[in-house]
């Protein structure tokens, strides 16, 4: 079946997550610490991201929603220093302007260069990643995230709104990510074909079941791969 459109995860997939939210994580500290010093000795950074794994870990219906997570540990450590009225939206955006300040692995925007010139393309994230305020929304037909959508990936849920929106079976969609579980093992159970970006050439956990049908370095290498099977396909 050829190839006629593209479901992309963003996380760990065009970019390296975790140094954007640990910037994120002391930039809201920084601000604690200058206007709020009594929930700063409180809430050091560390015991923050304890406090929001507690949040994560009660809540489970929230378990699709990251943005919501994140204020409600903030009210949380608020109210636990006597401040009802916790200043969510202030932190929000210092927090989110820093989240989305990600530095792009390199071959990610030649490969969507290319990817976008022939297929359409959708974001498929569980995270909270604005495209816009990262500058590379230009590339993608439509965005889908689990917040929008009441349900996170691995559910097949996710993946269908995509499949809805993009208009083509699931069988002629590749979705491209980065987790054996929520992107490859998820996708591949909704029915989509599969390429892992397996960067640091890691084994296939086989616990997952059968293996996704591609296993690639980078976006690079997704790109060429595309360019020369799709359209024998
Ligand atoms: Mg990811």
């Amino acid at each position: 079946m050829p190839i006629l459109a593209l479901t992309l995860d963003l996380d760990d997939t065009l970019w390296p997550v975790l140094p954007a939210l640990q910037r994120a994580d002391h930039a809201v500290d920084a601000w604690l610490r200058q206007h709020h010093p009594e929930v700063a000795r409180a809430w050091p950074v560390e015991a923050m991201r304890g406090l929001r794994a507690e949040v994560a870990a009660e809540r489970v219906d929230l378990a699709h929603d990251f943005t919501t997570q994140r204020q409600l540990t903030l009210r949380l450590a608020f109210a636990s220093c006597g401040i009802a009225d916790a200043p969510i939206d202030a932190l929000w955006e210092i927090y989110f302007a820093q989240r989305n300040r990600v530095e792009l692995y390199p071959d990610s925007l030649p490969a969507l260069r290319r990817l976008t010139a022939r297929w359409p393309l959708a974001s498929l994230t569980n995270g909270n990643a604005d495209l816009g305020r990262i500058g590379i929304d230009a590339h993608f037909s439509h965005h889908v995230c689990a917040r929008d959508h009441g349900v996170a990936k691995p559910d097949a849920g996710l993946f269908k709104a995509a499949i809805g929106l993009l208009g083509v079976p699931a069988g002629n969609v590749l979705h491209v990510g980065d987790d054996p579980l929520t992107d490859m093992a998820g996708a591949r159970d909704a029915g989509l074909r599969t390429a892992w970006i397996n960067r640091d050439a890691k084994a296939w956990p086989n616990e997952l079941g059968p293996p996704p049908d591609l296993d690639l370095p980078h976006l690079t290498a997704l790109a060429d791969w595309l360019e020369s099977h799709a359209s024998q396909e």
